[in-house]
């Protein structure tokens, strides 16, 4: 699987946009999809349409739907059919035993409480310090619950292609840390599931929002582990609102939702969404595929980063 994805890679660019099925997109996130969409479309490459919805719980019915229609509605349109991490547990499953098999992960019984006790006042602990790392845990029946698996992460720097102004650079030690790659609950982390399918779906650059920056260190040391170059990333700017606050996908005023009560059209949200980034002038009306049209890879990287 992870062979037949290097081998994909080999036709070219391949992107991909990775929402999680938590809630309907807001305009950050339409914003997200469009420039990821525009920097495959602007290298003649393919875009891929992922949905991360392994945390069941935090899933809301009818949002695989609505994001699937959203991008349709704005012409945003993928390669094949959507994958569904939810289809793809027997490959995460697999991969786990194999890192396992190797020495690469370790149980570790600390809880969240324990950790969340031991953190600094404000914020949880960033980097875990590697109580269980040495072992001596027995794991059994009597333990009552099941460990979650870290991955044992050599020190030293952590390197990947990233075409942000931020160098792409993390020191694994102090930075990332012994990441949880499954979870207590059995449920497949966020950086295995993600490291595994940029490489079994053959993905050559990730395109997505700034907020993921500093999980990419923990996702290019899995990538290395599993034996294959990462893929470059491009973390572009979040949309923020006037306080300076992110978007939040509960409120439904900031998704299509409420743009289209307010009488925005397909080509009237393109509009909003480029002229956000000064792509085009305010109050522009024109079809994803047009302002592909007029745009050139170096004038979309300028007018994303200005600054
Ligand atoms: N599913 C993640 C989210 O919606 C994004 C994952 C990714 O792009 O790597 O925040």
């Amino acid at each position: 699987m992870l062979a037949a994805g290097l081998s994909l890679r080999q036709r070219g660019y391949r992107g991909r946009f990775a929402p999680s099925p938590t809630g309907a997109l807001h305009r950050g996130n339409l914003r997200t999809a469009l420039l990821s969409w525009l920097h495959a479309r602007l290298q003649g490459g393919e875009w891929l349409l992922r949905i991360d919805d392994l945390d069941r719980p935090r899933n809301r019915p009818g949002a695989v739907q609505r994001i699937v229609a959203d991008l349709r509605w704005l012409g945003l349109d993928w390669d094949g059919p959507p994958r569904l991490q939810s289809d793809r547990r027997g490959l995460y499953a697999s991969v786990l035993s194999a890192l396992r098999r190797a020495g690469h992960l370790y149980p570790c019984g600390c809880s969240r409480r324990l950790l969340a006790d031991i953190s600094a006042p404000h914020g949880a602990l960033a980097v875990y310090p590697g109580f269980c790392r040495q072992g001596g845990i027995g794991w059994g029946p009597q333990q009552g619950r099941l460990p979650s698996w870290r991955l044992r992460l050599a020190a030293g720097p952590i390197r990947w292609q990233e075409e942000s102004a931020r160098p792409g650079c993390l020191e694994g030690a102090a930075e990332v840390g012994d990441v949880v790659l499954r979870r207590a609950d059995g449920m497949v982390a966020y950086h295995l599931a993600t490291a595994v399918d940029e490489l079994s779906l053959g993905i050559t650059t990730v395109v997505r929002g700034d907020d993921l920056w500093a999980s990419t260190g923990a996702q290019v040391a899995v990538e290395a582990l599993l034996g294959a170059p990462a893929p470059s990333y491009w973390h572009v700017p979040l949309w923020r609102d006037a306080q300076g606050l992110r978007l939040s996908k509960r409120d439904a005023a900031e998704g299509l939702e409420g743009l289209r009560e307010g009488g925005a059209d397909g080509p009237g949200v393109i509009g909003l969404l480029a002229a956000s980034l000064g792509l085009v002038p305010e109050a522009s009306r024109l079809s994803a595929a047009e302002l592909c049209q007029q745009l050139t890879l170096p004038l979309l990287m300028a007018a994303v980063h200005r600054p």
